[in-house]
Protein backbone atom coordinates (compact mmCIF):
# COMPACT_ATOMS: atom_id res chain seq x y z
CA UNK A 1 0.00 0.00 0.00
CA UNK A 2 1.19 3.60 -0.29
CA UNK A 3 1.03 4.08 3.75
CA UNK A 4 4.27 4.22 5.00
CA UNK A 5 5.12 1.72 7.82
CA UNK A 6 6.72 3.12 11.55
CA UNK A 7 9.12 0.66 13.15
CA UNK A 8 7.93 0.26 16.96
CA UNK A 9 11.59 -0.52 19.60
CA UNK A 10 10.21 -3.96 19.49
CA UNK A 11 10.61 -4.33 15.71
CA UNK A 12 6.86 -4.71 14.33
CA UNK A 13 6.34 -2.50 11.80
CA UNK A 14 2.75 0.24 11.87
CA UNK A 15 1.36 1.61 9.02
CA UNK A 16 1.29 5.31 9.92
CA UNK A 17 -2.07 6.14 8.61
CA UNK A 18 -4.96 4.75 10.57
CA UNK A 19 -8.90 5.25 10.78
CA UNK A 20 -10.11 6.25 14.17
CA UNK A 21 -13.37 5.12 15.88
CA UNK A 22 -13.93 7.61 18.78
CA UNK A 23 -17.49 8.36 18.76
CA UNK A 24 -18.52 6.36 16.00
CA UNK A 25 -22.04 4.61 16.94
CA UNK A 26 -23.08 1.38 16.80
CA UNK A 27 -25.41 1.74 14.10
CA UNK A 28 -22.04 3.79 12.40
CA UNK A 29 -19.71 1.48 12.84
CA UNK A 30 -19.49 -1.24 10.86
CA UNK A 31 -19.97 0.95 7.48
CA UNK A 32 -17.42 3.18 8.86
CA UNK A 33 -15.05 0.40 9.06
CA UNK A 34 -15.94 -1.19 6.07
CA UNK A 35 -15.46 1.90 3.87
CA UNK A 36 -11.78 2.25 5.82
CA UNK A 37 -11.13 -1.01 4.70
CA UNK A 38 -12.43 -0.50 1.56
CA UNK A 39 -10.38 2.40 0.89
CA UNK A 40 -7.61 1.22 2.03
CA UNK A 41 -7.01 2.14 5.65
CA UNK A 42 -5.39 -0.87 7.82
CA UNK A 43 -4.54 -0.03 10.67
CA UNK A 44 -8.03 0.87 13.11
CA UNK A 45 -7.99 2.67 16.08
CA UNK A 46 -10.23 1.63 18.74
CA UNK A 47 -11.19 0.91 22.61
CA UNK A 48 -12.75 -0.97 25.62
CA UNK A 49 -14.60 2.64 26.19
CA UNK A 50 -15.86 3.05 22.91
CA UNK A 51 -18.08 0.64 22.70
CA UNK A 52 -17.65 0.00 19.63
CA UNK A 53 -15.27 -3.26 19.28
CA UNK A 54 -17.82 -5.49 18.21
CA UNK A 55 -18.90 -3.50 15.40
CA UNK A 56 -14.96 -3.44 14.41
CA UNK A 57 -14.51 -7.01 14.98
CA UNK A 58 -17.87 -7.63 12.73
CA UNK A 59 -16.61 -5.19 9.60
CA UNK A 60 -13.13 -6.42 10.04
CA UNK A 61 -14.63 -10.53 9.66
CA UNK A 62 -16.79 -9.10 6.44
CA UNK A 63 -14.09 -8.16 4.69
CA UNK A 64 -12.30 -11.01 4.04
CA UNK A 65 -9.08 -9.05 4.37
CA UNK A 66 -5.74 -11.71 6.20
CA UNK A 67 -5.39 -10.83 9.71
CA UNK A 68 -1.55 -10.49 9.44
CA UNK A 69 -2.19 -7.48 6.88
CA UNK A 70 -4.55 -6.10 9.59
CA UNK A 71 -3.09 -3.47 12.62
CA UNK A 72 -5.54 -3.08 15.40
CA UNK A 73 -5.30 -1.17 18.34
CA UNK A 74 -7.67 -1.64 21.72
CA UNK A 75 -7.44 0.38 25.25
CA UNK A 76 -7.34 -0.69 28.69
CA UNK A 77 -10.00 1.23 30.61
CA UNK A 78 -9.12 3.45 33.39
CA UNK A 79 -11.42 1.38 36.08
CA UNK A 80 -9.39 -2.06 35.07
CA UNK A 81 -5.90 -1.18 35.74
CA UNK A 82 -5.81 -3.82 38.28
CA UNK A 83 -7.93 -6.40 36.02
CA UNK A 84 -5.95 -6.01 32.72
CA UNK A 85 -5.58 -9.44 31.79
CA UNK A 86 -9.14 -9.55 32.17
CA UNK A 87 -10.35 -6.47 30.51
CA UNK A 88 -8.07 -7.43 27.12
CA UNK A 89 -9.54 -10.62 26.98
CA UNK A 90 -13.19 -9.62 26.76
CA UNK A 91 -12.03 -6.92 24.34
CA UNK A 92 -10.50 -9.75 22.20
CA UNK A 93 -13.73 -11.73 22.74
CA UNK A 94 -15.66 -7.99 21.05
CA UNK A 95 -13.48 -7.95 18.29
CA UNK A 96 -13.26 -12.00 17.73
CA UNK A 97 -9.71 -12.12 17.34
CA UNK A 98 -6.38 -13.83 19.55
CA UNK A 99 -4.53 -10.79 20.04
CA UNK A 100 -4.37 -7.02 18.91
CA UNK A 101 -1.58 -5.43 17.62
CA UNK A 102 -0.98 -2.50 20.06
CA UNK A 103 -2.59 -2.81 23.79
CA UNK A 104 -2.28 0.78 25.25
CA UNK A 105 -3.10 2.00 29.00
CA UNK A 106 -5.94 4.51 27.95
CA UNK A 107 -5.24 7.12 30.65
CA UNK A 108 -2.80 7.15 33.30
CA UNK A 109 -5.60 8.41 36.06
CA UNK A 110 -5.10 11.30 38.17
CA UNK A 111 -5.32 10.03 41.83
CA UNK A 112 -5.54 6.37 41.20
CA UNK A 113 -1.59 5.51 41.01
CA UNK A 114 -2.34 2.03 39.50
CA UNK A 115 -0.72 2.91 36.42
CA UNK A 116 2.63 0.71 37.21
CA UNK A 117 0.98 -2.02 38.10
CA UNK A 118 -0.95 -1.75 34.85
CA UNK A 119 2.33 -1.76 32.80
CA UNK A 120 3.17 -4.58 34.94
CA UNK A 121 0.23 -6.61 33.57
CA UNK A 122 0.49 -5.29 29.96
CA UNK A 123 4.48 -6.66 29.97
CA UNK A 124 3.06 -10.32 30.59
CA UNK A 125 -0.21 -9.88 28.51
CA UNK A 126 2.63 -9.29 25.84
CA UNK A 127 4.73 -12.24 26.58
CA UNK A 128 1.52 -14.11 26.94
CA UNK A 129 0.81 -13.39 22.86
CA UNK A 130 -1.95 -11.53 23.46
CA UNK A 131 -1.18 -8.11 22.92
CA UNK A 132 1.93 -8.04 19.96
CA UNK A 133 3.20 -4.54 21.00
CA UNK A 134 2.09 -2.54 24.24
CA UNK A 135 2.09 1.41 25.00
CA UNK A 136 0.64 4.24 26.63
CA UNK A 137 -1.57 7.16 26.10
CA UNK A 138 -2.21 10.05 27.90
CA UNK A 139 1.10 9.91 29.81
CA UNK A 140 3.28 12.75 31.02
CA UNK A 141 7.07 12.72 31.69
CA UNK A 142 7.01 11.14 35.16
CA UNK A 143 4.19 8.41 34.08
CA UNK A 144 6.63 7.47 31.55
CA UNK A 145 9.52 7.65 34.12
CA UNK A 146 7.59 5.50 36.93
CA UNK A 147 6.19 2.53 34.17
CA UNK A 148 10.32 2.67 32.69
CA UNK A 149 11.94 2.82 36.05
CA UNK A 150 10.25 -0.10 37.36
CA UNK A 151 9.61 -2.59 34.58
CA UNK A 152 12.87 -1.07 32.06
CA UNK A 153 10.58 -2.19 29.45
CA UNK A 154 10.08 0.92 27.15
CA UNK A 155 6.31 1.69 25.46
CA UNK A 156 6.05 1.45 22.27
CA UNK A 157 3.82 4.62 21.99
CA UNK A 158 2.54 7.06 23.97
CA UNK A 159 -0.62 7.99 22.39
CA UNK A 160 -1.51 11.88 23.16
CA UNK A 161 -3.64 14.72 21.54
CA UNK A 162 -1.49 16.51 19.13
CA UNK A 163 -2.39 19.22 16.39
CA UNK A 164 -1.47 22.25 15.06
CA UNK A 165 -2.37 24.34 17.74
CA UNK A 166 -1.13 22.19 20.17
CA UNK A 167 2.52 21.08 19.57
CA UNK A 168 3.33 19.76 22.74
CA UNK A 169 7.45 20.16 22.10
CA UNK A 170 8.76 18.77 25.24
CA UNK A 171 6.57 15.94 25.59
CA UNK A 172 7.35 14.70 22.31
CA UNK A 173 11.22 15.12 22.01
CA UNK A 174 11.27 13.64 25.36
CA UNK A 175 9.44 10.12 24.42
CA UNK A 176 11.00 10.24 21.11
CA UNK A 177 14.35 10.51 23.07
CA UNK A 178 13.67 7.03 24.83
CA UNK A 179 12.87 5.34 21.14
CA UNK A 180 8.77 5.95 22.08
CA UNK A 181 6.52 6.79 19.09
CA UNK A 182 4.15 9.27 18.84
CA UNK A 183 0.53 8.50 17.85
CA UNK A 184 -1.39 12.05 17.67
CA UNK A 185 -4.85 11.58 18.96
CA UNK A 186 -7.64 14.27 17.83
CA UNK A 187 -5.25 14.98 14.32
CA UNK A 188 -7.61 17.78 13.29
CA UNK A 189 -8.52 19.17 16.86
CA UNK A 190 -11.87 17.10 16.67
CA UNK A 191 -11.92 19.48 13.54
CA UNK A 192 -11.06 23.13 15.28
CA UNK A 193 -7.75 23.48 13.26
CA UNK A 194 -9.64 22.95 9.79
CA UNK A 195 -9.89 26.69 10.13
CA UNK A 196 -7.08 27.89 10.69
CA UNK A 197 -5.98 30.74 8.42
CA UNK A 198 -2.48 29.41 7.54
CA UNK A 199 -4.20 25.70 7.04
CA UNK A 200 -6.50 27.18 4.78
CA UNK A 201 -4.14 29.42 2.78
CA UNK A 202 -1.49 26.71 2.56
CA UNK A 203 -4.48 23.78 1.39
CA UNK A 204 -5.49 26.83 -1.13
CA UNK A 205 -1.71 27.16 -2.13
CA UNK A 206 -1.21 23.56 -2.53
CA UNK A 207 -4.41 22.83 -4.06
CA UNK A 208 -5.37 20.32 -1.07
CA UNK A 209 -7.69 20.23 1.80
CA UNK A 210 -6.91 21.78 5.02
CA UNK A 211 -7.79 18.09 6.64
CA UNK A 212 -4.94 16.61 4.01
CA UNK A 213 -2.43 19.62 4.90
CA UNK A 214 -2.84 18.71 9.03
CA UNK A 215 -3.04 14.77 7.85
CA UNK A 216 0.52 15.43 5.59
CA UNK A 217 2.23 17.74 8.67
CA UNK A 218 1.28 15.02 11.37
CA UNK A 219 3.33 12.30 8.72
CA UNK A 220 6.34 14.69 7.90
CA UNK A 221 6.80 15.05 11.94
CA UNK A 222 6.79 11.22 12.08
CA UNK A 223 3.64 10.59 13.84
CA UNK A 224 1.34 7.88 13.27
CA UNK A 225 -2.28 9.40 13.09
CA UNK A 226 -5.59 8.35 12.50
CA UNK A 227 -8.26 10.61 12.05
CA UNK A 228 -12.01 9.54 12.35
CA UNK A 229 -14.65 10.14 9.86
CA UNK A 230 -18.35 8.39 9.03
CA UNK A 231 -18.18 10.46 5.82
CA UNK A 232 -17.61 8.22 3.03
CA UNK A 233 -16.25 11.15 1.13
CA UNK A 234 -13.67 12.20 3.99
CA UNK A 235 -12.93 8.82 4.80
CA UNK A 236 -11.45 8.84 1.09
CA UNK A 237 -9.80 12.22 1.47
CA UNK A 238 -8.19 11.50 4.77
CA UNK A 239 -6.27 8.73 2.92
CA UNK A 240 -4.96 10.64 0.03
CA UNK A 241 -1.98 12.58 1.46
CA UNK A 242 0.80 10.23 -0.32
CA UNK A 243 1.31 12.05 -3.45
CA UNK A 244 2.00 15.55 -2.42
CA UNK A 245 4.91 16.88 0.42
CA UNK A 246 4.99 20.00 2.65
CA UNK A 247 8.29 22.13 2.26
CA UNK A 248 10.30 23.13 5.20
CA UNK A 249 8.97 26.58 5.08
CA UNK A 250 5.43 25.09 5.15
CA UNK A 251 6.06 22.64 8.27
CA UNK A 252 7.76 25.55 9.99
CA UNK A 253 4.55 27.69 10.12
CA UNK A 254 2.50 24.70 11.17
CA UNK A 255 4.85 24.37 13.85
CA UNK A 256 4.50 27.75 14.63
CA UNK A 257 0.57 27.67 15.53
CA UNK A 258 1.54 25.84 18.75
CA UNK A 259 -1.69 27.78 21.24
CA UNK A 260 -1.68 25.16 23.63
CA UNK A 261 -5.36 24.41 22.68
CA UNK A 262 -6.52 21.52 24.40
CA UNK A 263 -9.64 20.19 22.70
CA UNK A 264 -9.49 16.75 25.41
CA UNK A 265 -9.25 16.30 28.63
CA UNK A 266 -5.80 17.32 30.82
CA UNK A 267 -3.60 14.13 31.68
CA UNK A 268 -2.77 15.44 34.85
CA UNK A 269 -6.38 16.00 36.18
CA UNK A 270 -8.60 13.66 34.23
CA UNK A 271 -9.78 11.02 36.45
CA UNK A 272 -12.91 9.72 35.60
CA UNK A 273 -13.61 5.58 35.75
P1 LIG B 1 -10.20 14.21 14.82
O1 LIG B 1 -9.20 15.28 15.07
O2 LIG B 1 -9.84 13.04 14.00
O3 LIG B 1 -11.47 14.95 14.24
C1 LIG B 1 -12.61 14.22 13.85
C2 LIG B 1 -13.68 15.19 13.35
O4 LIG B 1 -13.14 16.04 12.34
C3 LIG B 1 -14.81 14.41 12.68
O5 LIG B 1 -15.80 14.09 13.62
C4 LIG B 1 -15.30 15.38 11.63
O6 LIG B 1 -16.23 16.25 12.22
C5 LIG B 1 -14.07 16.15 11.28
N1 LIG B 1 -13.42 15.69 10.03
C6 LIG B 1 -12.72 14.52 9.82
N2 LIG B 1 -12.23 14.48 8.58
C7 LIG B 1 -12.61 15.63 7.97
C8 LIG B 1 -12.40 16.17 6.68
N3 LIG B 1 -11.69 15.53 5.76
N4 LIG B 1 -12.94 17.39 6.41
C9 LIG B 1 -13.66 18.07 7.33
N5 LIG B 1 -13.88 17.60 8.58
C10 LIG B 1 -13.36 16.39 8.91
O7 LIG B 1 -10.75 13.78 16.27
P2 LIG B 1 -10.92 12.47 17.12
O8 LIG B 1 -11.93 11.56 16.57
O9 LIG B 1 -11.10 12.96 18.51
O10 LIG B 1 -9.47 11.79 17.08
C11 LIG B 1 -9.12 10.75 16.16
C12 LIG B 1 -8.91 9.44 16.87
O11 LIG B 1 -7.95 9.57 17.92
C13 LIG B 1 -10.15 8.93 17.61
O12 LIG B 1 -11.12 8.42 16.74
C14 LIG B 1 -9.52 7.91 18.52
O13 LIG B 1 -9.21 6.76 17.79
C15 LIG B 1 -8.26 8.64 18.95
N6 LIG B 1 -8.43 9.36 20.25
C16 LIG B 1 -7.76 8.89 21.33
C17 LIG B 1 -7.87 9.52 22.55
C18 LIG B 1 -7.11 9.01 23.72
O14 LIG B 1 -7.35 9.44 24.85
N7 LIG B 1 -6.17 8.11 23.53
C19 LIG B 1 -8.71 10.65 22.69
C20 LIG B 1 -9.38 11.12 21.57
C21 LIG B 1 -9.23 10.48 20.34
Amino acid sequence: SQVPNVTLNDGREIPQLGFGVYQVSTDDIVPAVSKALEVGYRHIDTAAIYGNEEGVGQAIAESGIPREDLWITTKLWNNRHDDARAALEESLGKLGLDAVDLYLIHWPVAGQNLHVQAWESLVELQKAGLARSIGVSNFTEDHLNDVIDATDVIPAVNQIEVHPTLTVEHLIKYSTDRGIKIESWSPLGQSADLENPTITELAKTLGRTPAQVILRWHVQKGYIVFPKSTTPSRIEENFDIFDFELSADDLSAIDALNADNRVGPDPATFDLR
